[in-house]
């Protein structure tokens, strides 16, 4: 029968330049939700009333509704095993970068270094009108909506829809994705552009890609190697005959 573990092990150690491009799906076992889906945020909080910029333009307290519920869940998640293979992995070289369109800090918090923040990060507030930044404090105790110094309501420095991605974070993905030879996929519906695009450059430019995740995604077709199965159980699946192999 076929190995998917050991098979993703071997493209793995082959490549020269191993990235991963990670989304929802491998926070969703520390207690993220996924925010597509029965039970998601998206539910609750329907994206085009409280996460696109024109929304919080019009009424950035309503906003904070859905900042506050992600903030909450934020401050009360762990990183799980797969991303702590995936740091681990990063200071041995099998890696060398993860492209996350996670907001949740959760790679650096297992100690992933190289990490391009596609969709910006919850551990800022951001002024969309100043551009002053500061570090988010524990969301648990922002008692008020903060307001910037300009007198403006900050906002997460994440990414909201209909926003441009962050300059540093596009350059730096750009770069990364164009050195890459092996692309591990992990936890993505790969429904939302551009950071939806980088599988299919790295494919053009002759790249392996390896899909993780339970479910079917567009990047399936194009893909070296599929595991259907959970990253938290896959990426030590696959750690295992790394470990043997190296
Ligand atoms: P998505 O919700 O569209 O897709 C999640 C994918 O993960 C699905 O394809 C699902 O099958 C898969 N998945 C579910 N459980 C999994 C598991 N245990 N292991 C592996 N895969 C699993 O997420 P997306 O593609 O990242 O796009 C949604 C957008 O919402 C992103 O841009 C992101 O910025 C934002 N978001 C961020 C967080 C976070 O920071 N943790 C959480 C939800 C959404
Ligand atoms: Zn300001």
């Amino acid at each position: 029968m076929k190995n998917v573990y050991r098979e993703a092990s071997a493209l793995i150690s082959e490549s020269e330049y191993a990235i991963a491009l990670t989304g929802a799906g491998i926070s969703a076992e520390s207690g993220l939700d996924t925010f597509r889906g029965g039970g998601g945020l998206w539910e609750k909080f329907k994206p085009e009333e409280y996460a696109t910029i024109s929304a919080f333009r019009q009424n950035p307290k309503k906003c904070w509704d859905l900042f506050f519920a992600i903030g909450d869940i934020i401050d009360k998640a762990k990183p799980n095993l797969a991303h702590e293979v995936l740091a681990e992995w990063e200071t041995k070289g099998l890696i060398k970068s993860v492209i996350t369109q996670n907001v949740d800090s959760l790679h650096q918090r297992a100690g992933s270094k190289n990490v391009v923040e596609f969709h910006g990060s919850h551990a800022k507030l951001h002024c969309i009108s100043c551009g002053y930044e500061m570090d988010s404090p524990s969301f648990e105790t922002i008692k008020e909506i903060p307001n910037c110094k300009c007198g403006n309501v900050l906002k997460p420095a994440v990414v909201l829809f209909g926003e441009a991605i962050p300059h540093t974070a596009l350059i730096a993905s750009e770069r990364e994705t164009s050195r890459c030879d092996c692309l591990l996929v992990i936890g993505t519906s790969a429904q939302v552009a551009p950071a939806s695009f980088i599988p299919f450059t790295v494919m053009s430019n002759g790249g392996k890609i390896i899909e993780i995740n339970p479910e079917a995604t567009p990047v399936s077709n194009i893909s070296s190697l599929v595991i259907r199965g959970s990253s938290s159980e896959a990426l030590p699946g696959i750690n295992s005959y790394i470990r043997r192999e190296n």
